[in-house]
């Protein structure tokens, strides 16, 4: 039998795809992992914003067969960037003409005069490939932020195709005829939230086959058993894991450079408020200045045409911070109202406060190497990691669905 540690969108898909018999542990008492949607006083919150954008029209149709067309939405992607006093269009690099002229000079100053052609990580990939302008403007403050951590710690790849490069000559082009499509021009997103994506999943799997309050505590490469929170001991013949990789390390005993691996956590506040705020078309906002606690704000209302806003806050924290989410609300809700987002006679009527553990790992030279090793010596000994933080990556969850395929693939040819 297979076990599958884990019920979020790998560990559900490849209990999807394989022909084996199989059994999932999940640790919490709910199924989808960070896919998961509050419904709650008329509002629909996600684990922090989840859109998508399908390449692979197979595992799109997969996905949509039991939703109804009228249950989607599939927005033209409408976001900004809240710089200074102004919105900018993203991605910000192809925007520059859309600061005031001095800053947009020492963009293109720097843009051409830029002698530096040689990079090894990621911030100096970015100082590289735009210039110290751009780069420090808006690249560095956003994605450290984001990150929480030094940018030159990450590698160049970072953020693999979801970074949205950019020629000078498409800059330059940009600023006639703006073209700012990236990998995700127009997103799809149910109206009843990322969770029907996992009931589309689910809906192929019997139920009995997925135990929830599971929790796996260690894991015996030799005899072949994992041993739960409650004492069970349960023998498998190949272990698929989704847990975050280090931790996997962890629960099968082998030894590892800990400062091989970090990551940063994600404080996300949903909040409802009683009426429309003055933001009415935007989808998110990316908020590169430390004067805001929050680096990305999104908005629901604007993407589910809802009549109040209902909105999405994100917050970076590196992964040593113990987050008591009630210290940041109200700092949340005052820098709302100071960056123009809500206004003064808006109440909100319901919140709730998610901490993603990890959220965005940091891929760095050392943790590709590392992965890439231990995965191989683990998969020689029946152990499987796969998913965001089993391969300990930078990915949306198609890419998740499509590893899970073509691990099942490959596991069930044997
Ligand atoms: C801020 C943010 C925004 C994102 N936005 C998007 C987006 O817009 N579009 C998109 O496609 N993707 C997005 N993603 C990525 C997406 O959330 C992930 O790719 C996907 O949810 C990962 O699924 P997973 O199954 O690999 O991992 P998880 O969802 O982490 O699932 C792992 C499961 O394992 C369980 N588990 C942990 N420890 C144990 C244990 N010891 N025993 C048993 N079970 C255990 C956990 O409880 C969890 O249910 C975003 C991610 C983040 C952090």
């Amino acid at each position: 039998m297979d076990i599958i540690i884990g019920a979020g969108v790998t560990g559900l898909s490849y209990a999807w795809f394989t022909d084996k018999d199989y059994l999932v542990l999940e640790k919490t008492d709910a199924i989808g992992g960070y896919c998961k949607t509050t419904k709650r006083n008329g509002f629909v919150w996600d684990y922090s914003g989840h859109f998508f954008h399908f390449q692979d029209k197979a595992v799109e149709e997969k996905l949509l067969k039991d939703i109804p067309p009228e249950r989607l939405v599939e927005p033209v992607k409408n976001t900004k960037i809240k710089y200074k006093d102004r919105y900018v269009e993203y991605p910000f690099q192809k925007n520059i003409h859309q600061l005031p002229q001095e800053e947009m000079i020492d963009c293109l100053y720097d843009l051409f005069n830029n002698s530096q052609t040689d990079y090894s990580n990621f911030k100096e990939m970015l100082y590289c490939k735009f210039g110290a302008s751009i780069a420090e403007k808006f690249l560095i403050p956003y994605n450290t932020k984001l990150y929480a951590c030094d940018l030159n710690k990450l590698d160049k790849d970072a953020m693999g195709r979801f970074f949205p490069y950019a020629e000078k000559e498409e800059i330059i082009r940009n600023f006639r005829a703006e073209d700012n499509k990236s990998y995700n021009a127009s997103f799809m997103y149910p109206k009843d939230g990322a969770f029907e994506y996992v009931k589309s999943i689910v809906s192929n799997l019997r139920s009995e086959k997925i135990e929830t309050n599971q929790e796996v505590v260690a894991i015996d490469m030799k005899n072949k058993t994992v041993r739960t929170r409650d004492g069970r001991l349960l023998a498998y013949d190949r272990l698929i894991s989704t847990l975050p990789f280090p931790k996997l390390l962890e629960l099968c005993g082998v030894e590892y450079d800990r400062s091989v691996y970090s990551w940063n956590q994600v404080l996300v506040f949903n909040i409802g408020f009683d009426k429309k705020g003055p933001v009415d078309k935007f989808h998110w906002i990316y908020f590169p200045e430390n004067k805001y606690i929050f680096y990305r704000v999104g908005f629901y209302d604007n993407i589910l045409s809802q009549d109040r806003t209902s909105v999405y806050v994100e917050i970076g924290f590196d992964n040593k911070t113990v987050i008591d989410p009630r210290e940041y609300f109200n700092r949340a809700l005052l820098d709302l109202l100071a960056a123009g987002v809500i206004h003064k006679h808006m109440m909100y009527v319901d919140y709730e406060a998610i901490v993603m553990d990890p959220a965005y790992v940091h891929i760095t030279k050392e943790s590709i190497e590392d992965v890439k090793s231990k995965k191989a010596m683990l998969a020689t000994n029946d152990v499987y990691s796969i998913g965001r933080y089993g391969s300990w990556t930078y990915c949306s969850i198609e890419d998740n669905i499509k590893e899970a395929m073509q691990l099942a693939d490959c596991l069930n040819k044997k």
